[in-house]
């Protein structure tokens, strides 16, 4: 980002999605088609199916056309047979002169996981979440998609690289697991279409679903005691649980055990927020869920964090008791602004 100021820049999208994207991804695809240097894709800290997938499948159709490329990632275990030999680097202290970062799902130049991007020659930022700030110099910010990876999907399209399973698998992924296998309200025709087509390009479909479901052994038992926790406030239309660094310690369990669990939650049945805390260090994580139009992005974005309506995050300081009691007192104030309280 040599030159670059962190405003949006004139090509960058408007706030509430552009229709002019697909001009700012062919002007992506042109510029990095003749780019020189060597390329970095990164995206999000704490890596998730959309994160990695759009990451990998962009990465690999650069090297088709013959790009230096990796990926800076550390994706959790259940991700892991998604990635081939070589594909992924561990966090970068310095970049090559002349290196051109992708930043992929990050709302935030500094959610961008493992890259200096002030040591970038171009920043270019592709995310689909409505809080993204327009970082980088060329930036598609698109919130009407499902996923990062419907992006990705359009870019590589542009750049006219052939389709094949290992392009569209990690593709797919990110959107299933953005969508929650179709089943979140960010479910689209579109969506569904998409990935119809990437079925059509070679994804074993059967077998992918399956996969991005095993858990390693930690899991299960540490789904036990999370869900042991599952407490209901607000007039049960908040359904929390939480998970504390003893908890893990105790079942020799790692916190990547625990991703999915807001997943699992949200569903208790009447409820309209659904929060799991996570203690890390001093600092406790909440992973937000809402259903019919309450927002956890309002939610999370006055707790310091960001995300999508229905899907967002924050990090508070610690103790766990009063980060839960200033995240409840948070919903309360968006369940009374949506008029459900
Ligand atoms: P999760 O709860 O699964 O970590 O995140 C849900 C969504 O909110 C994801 O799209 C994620 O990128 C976003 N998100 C989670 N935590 C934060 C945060 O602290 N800041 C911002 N800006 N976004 C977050
Ligand atoms: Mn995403």
């Amino acid at each position: 980002m040599s030159n670059a100021s962190p405003q949006r820049s004139p090509l960058s999208s408007g706030n509430k999605g552009d229709a002019n994207y697909p001009e700012i991804l062919a002007e992506i695809a042109s510029r990095t088609r003749s780019w020189q240097g060597p390329i970095v894709v990164a995206a999000h800290v704490d890596p998730d199916g959309d994160a990695l997938g759009s990451s990998l499948a962009l990465m690999r159709a650069l090297r088709q056309l013959g790009k230096n490329v990796v990926v800076v990632m550390e994706p959790p275990p259940y991700l892991e047979f998604l990635v081939e030999e070589g594909e992924l680097v561990g966090e970068l202290a310095e970049l090559q002169p002349h290196t051109l970062v992708f930043a992929l799902d990050s709302g935030e130049a500094d959610r961008v996981w493992g890259v200096p991007l002030d040591q970038a020659a171009a920043v270019y930022n592709i995310d689909h979440h409505g809080t993204n700030t327009r970082f980088g110099e060329l930036a598609v910010v698109e919130p009407g998609k499902a996923a990062c990876a419907m992006l990705i999907k359009e870019l590589i399209d542009i750049l006219a690289v052939r389709w094949d399973s290992r392009l569209a698998t990690p593709c797919l992924t990110g959107i299933l697991t953005d969508t929650g296998n179709f089943r979140h309200s960010n479910t689209s025709r579109e969506a569904l279409e998409m990935a119809g087509v990437l079925i059509d390009h070679g994804v074993d479909y059967s077998r992918l679903t399956d996969r991005l479901q095993w858990r390693d052994r930690g899991y299960f038992p540490l789904l036990g005691s999370v869900m042991r926790t599952v407490r209901y406030d607000l007039n049960d239309l908040l359904v929390t649980a939480y998970l504390t660094e003893e908890m893990r310690e105790e079942l020799g369990a790692k916190e990547d055990d625990s991703d999915d669990f807001v997943g699992l939650i949200r569903y208790a049945e009447g409820t309209k927020v659904a929060g799991l805390l996570k203690e890390r260090g001093e600092n406790v994580k909440v992973s937000v869920r809402t259903r019919d139009g309450v927002s956890a992005q309002r939610i999370c974005v006055e707790l310091g964090g960001g995300g999508h309506v229905s899907a967002a995050g924050a990090t508070l300081e610690g103790p766990m008791e009063d980060a839960r009691a200033r995240f409840i007192a948070a919903v309360e104030r968006e369940l009374r602004r949506h008029g459900d309280l």
